[in-house]
């Protein structure tokens, strides 16, 4: 960063390039190209991937609102569905009902620790010709591994298996938002595709719809603007940031896994903690990465208030399911309409987890959670 801060190529700089090759090489995918956030990574994806106005892109009713308003701003319209029995993910049967003639596209989201079933969502965009995109925003690091016998190397939609998340379909995100696994020191965010078509639109529309492929077709003009796009580019302070802490990114990950293990083993069963995340198996040839330790309990909120009130901050992900955000009243939904969705609302907590967080105070967390239970007689 101090590079950065000397040459003073804050923009258009050599250090933007160099982190979209590290990341290419840590994710195998054909291509990153850095963004300005998430949120615009799945924008510039949605575009790049054929999105056209009006057309529908079905997406899970619980998720990080970005993954809905990302359709709505890059001229889509977004379909709920609701998640999985007993997982967080999309659910492809779910997914399957919501299919109509105009729905164009299908994005699962990997949430948390895992990969959503990404064979199921494959499936469904294969069966009705739909293309898959994945707000892969929090999975850096997710994988679906290769099955007994299946090829490392991903052959397509079909079998997920082997690749990064974001690359099962037409492409991904990631985001390097703070928190994050991986986190700048401001916002950041990539695209990651191998799909070299996608790959290059994207770059064009992140760079005022400048040049790429079809800078051939209008000889005689410099820089040619071919679509007005916008400016998304990262910027090079963040990409020199990024750049030192992905080569601390598979210590954080083991780290982060540590005290997820930690966790899992001091809560599991405790009165009042319906669920770990260590008691749902992830997907059939998918790892784990955990990027949010999420359980999910009984009287939520008077945990969360406990537990603030000794010190220990929790994070509710998510509070409001997307299909009953005010942005969306125009769709019509109500309460009932994804009660899967509806319940993980209602129930789960996310758990302070960060490489730095000392065993004992992953301790002391668990030790607050204990008494909180043992003090209302919750014995469920
Ligand atoms: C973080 C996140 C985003 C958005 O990323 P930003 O970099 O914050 O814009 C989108 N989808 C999901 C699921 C996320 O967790």
């Amino acid at each position: 960063m101090i590079d950065v801060l000397n040459n003073g190529k804050f923009s258009h700089g050599a250090k933007v390039a160099e982190l979209e090759r590290a990341l290419e090489q840590w994710t195998g995918a054909r291509h990153v190209v850095a963004v300005d956030s998430g949120t615009d990574a799945l924008v510039l994806l949605l575009r790049a991937a054929g999105l056209r106005p009006g057309d529908e892109v079905i997406v899970p009713a619980y998720s990080f609102i970005a993954t809905a308003s990302s359709v709505v701003l890059a001229g889509g319209v977004p379909v709920f569905a609701d998640i999985e029995e007993g997982g967080h993910g999309l659910d492809p049967a779910a997914a399957d009902a919501a299919v109509t003639p105009r729905t164009r596209m299908i994005m699962p989201v990997h949430l948390f620790d895992r990969t959503a079933d990404l064979r199921g969502a494959a499936d469904v965009a294969r069966r009705h010709g739909l293309t898959l995109v994945e707000d892969s925003a929090e999975a850096i690091g997710m994988r679906a591994t290769a099955a007994p016998g299946a090829p490392a190397a991903h052959p397509g939609p079909t079998a997920a298996t082997g690749a990064h998340a974001g690359l099962a379909g037409a492409g991904g995100v990631l985001s390097f938002f703070p928190a994050k696994t991986l986190g700048a020191i401001g916002d950041a965010g990539a695209v990651l595709t191998d799909d070299d078509a996608v790959a290059e639109t994207v770059r064009m529309l992140c760079h005022h719809g400048r040049g790429g492929r079809t800078v051939d077709h209008f000889p005689g003009i410099a820089n040619p603007t071919v679509v007005p796009g916008r400016n998304g580019k990262m910027d090079d302070v963040q990409a020199a940031v990024l750049l030192g802490k992905l080569a601390r990114l598979d210590a954080d990950i083991a780290r982060r896994a540590d005290l997820a293990a930690r966790y899992d083993a001091r809560l599991r069963g405790l009165p009042g903690v319906r669920r770990v995340p260590g008691d749902v198996p992830p997907h059939p040839g998918t790892g784990r990465v955990v990027y949010v330790y999420l359980v999910e309990v009984e009287d939520r909120d008077a945990l969360a208030a406990h537990l603030a009130a000794r010190g220990v901050g929790t994070e509710v992900y998510y509070p409001r399911p997307l299909h009953l955000q005010p942005c969306f009243a125009h769709l019509r939904h109500r309460t009932g309409d994804f009660p899967r969705a509806e319940a993980a609302c209602a129930a789960a907590l996310a758990l302070p987890l960060y490489p730095d967080l000392p065993d004992a105070d992953a301790d002391r967390v668990c030790d607050e959670i204990e008494a909180f239970y043992a003090g209302r007689g919750t014995a469920r």
